[in-house]
């Protein structure tokens, strides 16, 4: 552990590094503080379980840090102009249509979006990050930085788009470890814009199309490319050094490779010290996709009855660099193993109503028993993430606690201390939190459960648990943005 100048205690933390390839001890660029960048949803439909895996890594990895003493400022995109938000919110609009309702209509549906998305992260227990800009706010800045490297002869227009030209930039390929010549049949070349110079150039700025909403530029109406939206909004709100950029292995090459590319090209110098990336959630060996068609939302798991937490801990229960295979055995496997972390809180929380007050031999020094288990934790945590042996270390406490309790009853002070231990492991899973927090997550899902009830229109669920919770004292607010608020009467 290191102090900064204020005596903050800061544990150390290594995490794999996609840059590297290798597991390094983060270092922020100013002490104590890390700023950190997360590629956030594109809203255009309800996240898929896949997509919420990925924001429950950032979650994960975030509260660590802070639970390790660092200050932290994250920023998540929300992506709210992009193809297939097009492609859905212009649906029945005619093709005379004026810019305006364009706008309004692309507005409409990913407005609804960002908010079912907000109440996923509710459900979750996810932070809300610090700031959440949404690209269609910051299209000013994009065009300066994209007019920046056209300055810098490392972008051209062609015909009203505008593409970055890599052979400007020697280290394209650093991220993803491509070789330029492997590169020729990449993802990213996009077979309508022939008007590139070369295959691999992306496009910053895509010339208006008819039917599509568009804004003004100096080469001539047509709205951002996505990879532009990150670097822009990325350098506005966290400034030329990010310390931690993340986002699912999927988005390291074309998206961050071309992150890459444009911030550095334009800042002329590095952009981002470690790039945090996490596997797929998979279903029967195919990773979930919306085009797949082979996914669920959380909304589903609700209404098949498992409670969004369980969901949270059957992710964290593995590594976020591991493949995982939803199932819904997974999920009651998981269901079992948190049933198991909470009677020992209880256990704890009562004053030894099981406890035995004999002698036995093999007795342990409790609070000995407990600074292995805060060590063996904190061993794992900072060992890039290993949240399996940080829960194995919470497991072997509570087994050997649990047989010493038995025989021998901890005193108050004993139970009290694995009390703060079980805190300050929840400040990271967030999923065996004390009483108060238990009967939040409690009406949480059964307000969950009644948003599923209605958007599947039925209005007898979605009254009865109204009703349900109007007798627990809850009294629900439906908010004009289509989330629901709630007070205690
Ligand atoms: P999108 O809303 O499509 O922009 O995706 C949001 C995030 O979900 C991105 O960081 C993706 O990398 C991630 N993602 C997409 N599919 C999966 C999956 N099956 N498992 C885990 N993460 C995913
Ligand atoms: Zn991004």
């Amino acid at each position: 552990m290191w102090s900064t100048g204020v005596m903050r205690i800061i544990r150390p933390i290594s995490l794999y590094n996609t840059l590297s390839r290798k597991i390094e001890p983060i270092s922020p660029s100013s002490p104590g503080e890390l700023k950190i960048y997360s590629c956030g949803p594109t809203v255009y439909n309800f996240a898929h379980i896949g997509n919420l895996r990925t924001f429950l890594f950032q979650d994960l990895m975030k509260r660590t840090l802070l639970a390790a003493g660092y200050q932290v400022r994250h920023c998540m995109n929300i992506t709210d102009v992009e193809d297939k938000i097009i492609r859905d919110s212009q649906v029945g609009l005619p093709a005379d249509a004026p810019n305006q309702a364009r706008h309004t209509a692309m507005k409409t549906l990913t407005d609804k979006y960002t908010a079912f998305f907000l109440e996923d992260l509710e459900a979750m227990r996810i932070r809300r990050p610090d700031v959440m800009p949404k690209a269609t706010d910051h299209i000013g800045q994009m065009k300066t930085l994209i007019q920046n490297l056209v300055d810098k002869g490392l972008a051209y227009a062609r015909e009203g788009s505008v593409y970055y030209r890599i052979a400007g930039f020697p280290t394209y390929g650093c991220l993803a470890h491509l070789d330029r010549e492997g590169m020729q049949s990449g993802s990213s070349v996009d077979v309508d814009e022939y008007e590139k110079d070369q295959a691999q150039d992306f496009v910053l700025w895509k010339a208006a199309k008819p039917g599509e909403p568009t804004w003004d530029s100096p080469w001539g109406p047509g709205r951002p490319g996505w990879h532009i939206e990150c670097s822009a909004m990325g350098i506005e709100l966290l400034g030329d050094r990010v310390d931690i950029h993340t986002g699912g292995v999927d988005l390291i090459f074309p998206h961050h490779e071309n992150e890459i590319a444009q911030s550095e090209g334009a800042l002329g110098h590095a952009w981002v010290s470690t790039w945090v990336h996490g596997e797929f959630l998979m279903v029967e060996g195919e990773k979930m996709s919306k085009s797949l068609g082979n996914f669920y939302t959380l909304r589903d798991l609700v209404e098949k009855g498992f409670n969004p937490i369980t969901f949270r801990y059957a992710i964290q229960s593995n590594h976020y660099r591991k493949l995982i295979n939803f199932s819904f055995e997974g999920l009651k496997a998981a269901d079992n193993s948190l049933k198991r972390i909470r009677a020992f809180r209880k256990r704890m929380e009562e004053d030894g109503i099981q406890a035995g007050g004999g002698t036995w031999k093999e007795a342990l020094d409790p609070s000995q028993r407990l600074e292995k288990a805060r060590t063996d934790f904190w061993g794992a945590m900072s060992d890039d993430l290993n949240t399996p042996e940080a829960l194995a270390a919470i497991f072997t406490l509570i087994s050997d606690l649990n047989a010493q309790d038995d025989r021998i009853a901890l005193s108050r002070e004993e139970r009290d201390a694995a009390l703060e231990f079980l805190d300050e492991t929840d400040s990271i899973f967030a999923a065996w939190p004390g009483e108060e927090k238990t009967l939040d997550t409690e009406i949480e899902t059964l307000i969950e459960q009644r948003s599923a009830a209605k958007i599947s229109k039925n209005w007898a669920e979605s009254d009865r648990l109204r009703d349900q919770l109007k007798a627990m004292g809850i009294i629900l607010e439906d908010r004009k943005d289509g989330t629901v608020g709630w007070r205690k009467a």
